[in-house]
């Protein structure tokens, strides 16, 4: 009984959208499609299951297609941890960076499903494998999230996060037109007078756009929390200057994806905030490393998604509660599919603006088979 990996299983599903979350890539590219994502399942010499996911979305810096991560964890990745010890992932980690040139996307999901399974053998939920969450207690703040649509819905959407007592929001711009979010911003400032309102916009401007639209946003919003991400990805000259002509806190989002890339925007001086994802630092282990080289350089985190359905949520959700970087409250857990491929969704599915992460050994989630085998491609 020595807990070692015996097989990696990368499965390829499709789930259509149920409720369309639209940024201003998705809408210069076809809109949002199928969650057209990867499952992971190790299983070890013992019988114990480790379950995760990738979501690959090719449109972003190192998204790769869903065929491509299939085929680098089979190829690539499962022969560096079967047959090794479970828990030595951050060794396993190490060698699989250096076997996929830093790669993150097909990592993260194996990481996840390493610590899973780990969690499960130590009766630990992440959360505790990860080293605890502050104060021992493991919930986190969650923000209402609008993506780019008309101005209809978002009226329809606020009236909702308002009955459910949100105050914070994350809204979805850099679309096609300006003015409707403009009354996107000025629908919830109107509605919700204590709002705490950040806008991301996905690489959507130029930098002469972004100081224009970020100090009109601002006025309207009577004070933004952030904007996030407003000029593409590799203009980090861009990013600086956007924070350098307004008053508002710049979040590197597309622009941060490991420890090297925080160190190097933190000494330049080029954002405020770093958002944290899993499919950028390639997992769990990365994760905790970006965090605490952000920390050190006084930069507080955010904690983002990659619109994972249930496994990825909750795999973000446990990094969340225990990482106390991250001091922005988040949507990690909108799930924006028609099935989450879990049994756990009542128990997933957050009853306000705060959330308690399970206090179930590994990531607290198991597969519903009947949804797996309608929603797998193979
Ligand atoms: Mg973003």
């Amino acid at each position: 009984m020595t807990n070692r990996v015996t097989t990696v299983e990368a499965i390829p599903v499709s789930v259509p959208t149920e409720t369309p979350y639209e940024t201003s890539l998705s809408v210069t590219t076809g809109g949002q499609g199928p969650h057209d994502h990867v499952l992971v399942r190790v299983v070890t010499d013992t019988g114990v299951v480790g379950l995760g996911e990738v979501a690959p979305l090719a449109t972003w810096p190192h998204g790769l297609t869903r065929t491509a991560v299939v085929d680098l964890i089979q190829e690539k990745i499962a022969p560096l941890v079967e047959n090794e010890p479970i828990h030595r992932i951050r060794n396993f980690v190490d060698r699989a960076e250096r076997a996929l040139s830093g790669e993150p996307f097909p990592l993260y999901g194996v990481d996840m499903a390493l610590h899973d399974a780990l969690g499960k053998i130590r009766n630990l939920p992440v959360y505790d494998l990860l080293g605890g969450a502050p104060d021992n207690d493991p919930s986190i703040d969650l923000h209402y999230s609008i993506g780019i649509k008309t101005p209809d819905k978002v009226r329809k959407e606020v009236r909702d996060a308002r009955e459910a007592g949100y105050t914070a929001f994350k809204v979805k711009v850099g679309g096609p037109d300006f003015d409707a979010e403009q009354e996107t911003i000025a629908t919830i400032a109107e509605s919700i007078p204590d709002a705490r309102i950040r806008i991301d916009a996905n690489q959507g401007w130029s930098v002469a756009e972004a100081v224009n639209r970020v100090r009109a946003l601002d006025e309207v919003a009577d004070g933004l929390t952030l904007i996030e991400q407003p000029v593409p990805f590799d203009d980090i000259e861009g990013l600086k200057r956007v924070r350098q002509a307004t008053d508002v806190p710049v979040l590197a989002d597309e622009s941060c994806f490991s420890p090297a890339d925080a160190a190097t925007l933190a000494r330049q001086g080029v954002c405020d905030i770093i958002n944290i994802k899993l499919a950028k630092t390639g997992g769990l282990v990365r994760a905790c490393d970006v965090a605490v080289v952000a920390d050190a350089h006084g930069l507080p985190c955010f904690m983002g998604s990659m619109l994972e359905l249930g496994v990825g949520a909750a795999a973000n959700a446990h990094f969340a509660a225990t990482s106390p970087a991250i001091i922005y409250p988040t949507g990690i857990l909108n799930i924006h599919a028609v099935n989450s491929l879990i049994e756990e969704r009542g128990r997933w599915t957050p009853d306000g603006d705060t959330f308690t992460v399970p206090d179930t050994p590994g990531l607290g989630v198991t597969l519903n088979e009947d949804a797996l085998n309608r929603y797998r491609v193979d």
